[in-house]
């Protein structure tokens, strides 16, 4: 689950790390009021959407006067925000995040983020922070450094040493880093985070360091006990058909292409999605949908699949073990009676209850075509969604 900027600034301002000032707002006249309530001179005004990039794509700006914030609202609130993480399509601006401006002296990045080869959390630091990492990745990797830390000891002084020499702080700034980073991997471990980012990590004129941007993922799985951060998930923010395809335990990811697949087991959702790759398309989603799934679970899966306008056909691509074909067969039939079927569908099944799953598929009476594999499903239902 990913949340705010604004949000993640609350959760780690909670655990004693330096902020700065500054008051969400969803309408202009909040906007003004938040500025008036932090007083200025300088105020930064900020897009929160769930994607970074927003400064390149004029999702923060500076404002020098109140009426500077109001216009600068007026004009942000409502617009589509494009930026190299939101895709062609960008994202509609709802709420604001209003800051007290910061007198930047240079900008730092920091992360840490689960490292799944060494099971530990990992540090990532480069003196290079600001809005270009990626480029910076890109070309000169040597100038980011990475640490982990080891869960049973947690942080060392050793640590804060390695963080102040990668990012070149020295004097008060690294007695900053070394109280910073016991406190940024505290808030990690507790709340059961997989990524902090800090991008930039400033210090300011005054050598203070700061958290300027934050980016917070949390891990979906420890979510049932933290009920105060599941309260800051932003339903707007995220696909529909991913929120109702998780209120049926459905592993879904929506996608861009045009073929819509219901299949059990991620393995066979992979391959099955490389197959219809190699005959020309391209999958619109990704759909696990379990092993034990009940005949209603099978039913809102492809409700999800057929609701989707930009699903041009289906393929149904089952190999039954603990899944029984018929139930797969069932829940099909079911959504179609619901939703009716505009669109070319192509099913395969194959394992335990094989022969009923097809029976009940083809005494519905539904206009179905039936494929014998994997390879042989794919080429169907690219050869009728493309003719
Ligand atoms: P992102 O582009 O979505 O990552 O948004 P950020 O929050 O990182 O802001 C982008 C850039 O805006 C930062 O790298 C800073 O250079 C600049 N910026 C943000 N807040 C301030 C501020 O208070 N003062 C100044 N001078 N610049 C700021
Ligand atoms: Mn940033």
């Amino acid at each position: 689950m990913n949340i705010h900027e604004h949000q993640a600034k609350a959760v780690l301002k909670a655990f004693g790390i330096p902020v700065p000032r500054g008051y969400p707002a969803f309408s202009v006249k909040e906007a003004v009021a938040a500025a008036e309530k932090l007083g200025g001179p300088v105020w930064v005004v900020k897009a929160q959407i769930h994607a970074g990039g927003r400064g390149k794509g004029g999702g923060v700006k500076i404002a020098k006067s109140l009426d500077e914030v109001r216009t600068i609202a007026e004009a942000m609130l409502g617009m589509t925000l494009v930026t190299h993480q939101t895709g062609p399509k960008g994202r509609l601006v709802r709420r604001l995040y209003i800051e007290e401006g910061a007198n930047i002296a240079r900008e730092l990045y920091l992360s840490l983020l689960v490292d799944r080869e060494t099971s530990r959390v990992a540090v990532v630091a480069s003196t290079e922070g600001g809005m270009d990492i990626e480029e910076v990745a890109h070309s000169t990797p040597e100038k980011i450094v990475t640490f982990t830390i080891d869960p049973a000891t947690g942080v060392f002084p050793h640590h804060a040493l390695a963080l102040s020499k990668a990012l070149n702080l020295t004097g008060d700034t690294a007695k900053q880093a070394r109280s910073l980073l016991p406190a940024l991997y505290k808030a990690f471990v507790e709340t059961d985070m997989s990524l902090l980012e800090i991008n930039p990590l400033i210090v300011t004129g005054d050598d203070k360091l700061v958290v300027l941007d934050a980016k917070i993922s949390f891990d979906d799985n420890a979510l049932y006990r933290h009920e105060d951060i599941r309260a800051l998930r932003d339903e707007t923010e995220e696909d529909a058909k991913e929120i109702e395809a998780s209120k049926y335990d459905l592993s879904y990811i929506a996608l861009e292409g045009e073929i819509g697949c219901m299949v059990n087991g991620a393995g066979l959702a992979m391959a099955t999605m490389d197959i219809i790759r190699l005959y020309g398309a391209a999958p619109a989603n990704f759909l696990d949908v379990g092993g034990g799934a009940s005949k209603e679970k099978v039913a809102a899966a492809f409700k999800i699949i057929t609701a989707d306008p930009n699903v041009k056909g289906i393929l149904v691509n089952i190999f039954g073990g603990i899944m029984r074909c018929d139930i797969i067969a069932e829940g099909v039939v079911e959504a179609v009676r619901e939703m009716g079927l505009t669109v070319p569908l192509v099913v395969r099944l194959e394992g335990t209850n094989v022969e009923l799953g097809k029976s009940i598929i083809r005494d519905s009476g539904l206009n179905v075509i039936a494929a014998n594999d994997l390879a042989d499903g794919a080429e169907k239902i690219v050869k009728a969604v493309r003719g």
